[in-house]
């Protein structure tokens, strides 16, 4: 037997048992008559003791020869501490030493192993085993599945049925580039590895499952964002004969009970927003509603005087920053900077200070007098002491700007506070998407999303003002899921497909297994996934997922703990019939 109980149990209730412990050596401290050793396993860290007086000298001498991150495994006897540490659970006992065994020795760890180390990025992701020793991954790692296991708990208990569908299929267009893996036994012809389940869980549907549910890594080659990884886990989930209403209350259903079991908050009615609306008021289909500064649009309010750079725009656009007014011309300018970056892109920005007295000191007093500033301060709900500031320009563009600043501004501000939880449906997506660079539209969410039935016969007049029966679930900013009812029949898919420049033969031979399903009778489905590493690493109160994850990639989309991807030999090359596809 390895060990009686492991380094976190022991307590003075204890005291006088003999017990067996097994783990790695924290630290040790060297008195000389008395060695202190701290033993760590996952559990927690107990106090070792050795002492001349009561221990045998060999074992003394041993003690003497441990290094950090020794493996170890000791018998004793646990004892009241001398001086107690109220900061551990087993800070009142310590474990007199009577026999030690060295089990593996370690060289010395190129990073401390302390909850503040002084390890790199770069080498806690080459000895990430080491790093996983740490508490904070392996709290981090420990949080992960507990919220794994509520998610299978929860829908378990509503009958979903988890099913595994495979990795090694053809692509599934869901609007980044697949990895591939060449097939040995069928030369010259490839797999992909999913970017989702998508089509599997769907046929699962035309199967009757009914409900299902699957945590599963899903693959897509994009260019690497900070915190993206090419290789991610869903919780992906489809469901029969439901319509959007089913689907938002049972996952808002999960979101909560998640909250609930990690944070003990309760959420009454999580809100809704069409994705008009949350483009409107906050520029963004993914708004942080833990704080205010919404939109106001001025353009009635701030076109009909001699202001050219106004008057020309489409959209004219402000927020009003709490108690900024008193910001000085430095400061300002700063933030003018910051917009003008080419991050961000605007040519300039107006700004008004609400002052205390009730007057307005503005950039533009030329043009507008304090009448016209107090109609903006209204429209934008400015107060005495705000400080407004306004974009404008091509309506999307000025949006999109103005919502990065207002993040920014969040962000300074300390509004996006960590351990508040604001989750929020956007509803009514575009079905579709013009895409500048190839000049046509794409699915916005995935080729089988479904239309909503009233917006159909815009399809051929005015496709872009489409809308699907599409939802995202977002938290604190932050698309956590997101899904649609889908298409169920083969006419409206092969219609879908037509709009979005596909020659039916085209459509056929990618989708062909899909539509013929449709024929066959299929259910009314639909669904959605999470994205988990980031709902987990929210739910954490973390920014980075790649502290969620065991063995995360870089961002070059790399493992430089085991250096892939790497070359592949010759022979390997020629066996899967790419030597030549190579070379030539
Ligand atoms: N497959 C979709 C995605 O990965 C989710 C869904 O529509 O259920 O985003």
């Amino acid at each position: 037997m390895y060990r009686s109980h492991n380094c976190g149990e022991l307590r003075l209730t204890d005291t006088d048992k003999e017990v067996t412990l097994a783990g790695w050596v924290q630290k040790s401290r060297d008195k000389g008559f008395m060695i202190w050793v701290d033993l760590r396993d996952r559990y927690g860290i107990t106090q070792l003791i050795f002492d001349e007086a009561r221990t045998d000298e060999t074992i003394m001498q041993q003690a003497r020869s441990l290094g950090r991150e020794f493996v170890i495994q000791i018998k004793g006897t646990v004892i009241e501490r001398e001086s107690k540490n109220t900061n551990i659970p087993t800070g009142e006992i310590e474990v007199l030493v009577n026999e030690l065994t060295i089990l593996n020795e370690a060289q010395l760890p190129p990073f401390t192993i302390e909850d503040e180390t002084d390890g790199g990025e770069d080498l806690r992701m080459k000895y990430r085993y080491l790093d996983i020793r740490r508490n904070p991954v392996k709290n981090s790692l420990l949080f992960r599945h507990k919220v794994t296991q509520e998610v299978r708990n929860y829908l378990s208990n509503l009958d979903f049925c988890e099913v595994e569908t495979p990795y090694l299929i053809k692509s599934t267009p869901e609007g980044a580039r697949d990895f591939v893996v060449p097939s040995r036994m069928n030369p010259g012809q490839f797999y992909a590895l999913p970017q989702s389940p998508q089509t599997f869980k769907q046929l699962l549907m035309v199967g009757g499952l009914d409900k299902y549910f699957q945590i599963v890594k899903c693959f897509r080659d994009e260019d690497l964002r900070a915190d993206r990884q090419p290789e991610f886990t869903q919780i992906d989930c489809e469901m029969s004969f439901i319509e959007q209403e089913d689907i938002l209350n049972v996952f808002e259903g999960l979101t909560r009970h998640l909250l609930k079991t990690t944070h003990d908050i309760d959420i009454a009615q999580f809100p809704r927003m069409t994705y008009d609306e949350a483009m409107r008021r906050y520029g963004n289909d993914k708004p942080d509603i833990r704080f205010g500064m919404e939109f106001g649009e001025l353009n009635a309010v701030a076109q009909h005087k001699e202001f050219a750079v106004f008057n020309n725009a489409e959209l004219v656009v402000g927020i009003a920053v709490p108690d900024a007014a008193s910001y000085t011309r430095k400061q300002i300018d700063a933030l003018i900077d910051w917009v003008k970056r080419p991050q961000v892109g605007a040519l300039g920005m107006v700004y008004c200070k609400c002052e205390l007295d009730g007057t307005f000191k503005s950039s533009v007093d030329k043009f507008y007098d304090q009448a016209d500033l107090a109609k903006w301060a209204e429209a934008i709900g400015a107060k005495a002491g705000d400080l407004i500031l306004v974009l404008s320009g091509p309506a999307n563009k000025t949006r999109t700007q103005l919502s990065a600043l207002r993040m920014e501004l969040a962000n300074r501000l300390g509004l996006r506070k960590p351990d508040e939880f604001a989750p929020l449906w956007v509803t009514d997506f575009p079905l579709l998407e013009w895409d500048e660079e190839t000049g046509r539209y794409h699915a916005m969410h995935h080729p089988f999303t479904s239309p909503k039935k009233e917006d159909m016969h815009l399809l051929d007049t005015d496709p872009g003002k489409v809308r699907a029966n599409a939802y995202d679930l977002v938290l604190n900013g932050n698309e956590i899921g997101g899904g649609s009812i889908r298409i169920h029949d083969k006419e409206t898919q092969a219609l879908m497909f037509k709009h979005l420049g596909f020659t039916s033969e085209q459509a056929q031979e990618q989708f062909g297994f899909l539509m013929n399903a449709f024929q066959y009778g299929a259910p009314p489905h639909g669904g959605l996934a999470f994205g988990l590493d980031r709902l987990v690493a929210i739910l954490g109160g973390q920014e980075t997922i790649r502290d969620f994850i065991a063995f995360p990639k870089n961002n070059a989309g790399r493992d430089v703990m085991i250096d892939a991807p790497a070359a592949i030999e010759n022979a390997q090359l020629n066996e899967l019939s790419l030597a030549l596809n190579i070379k030539g």
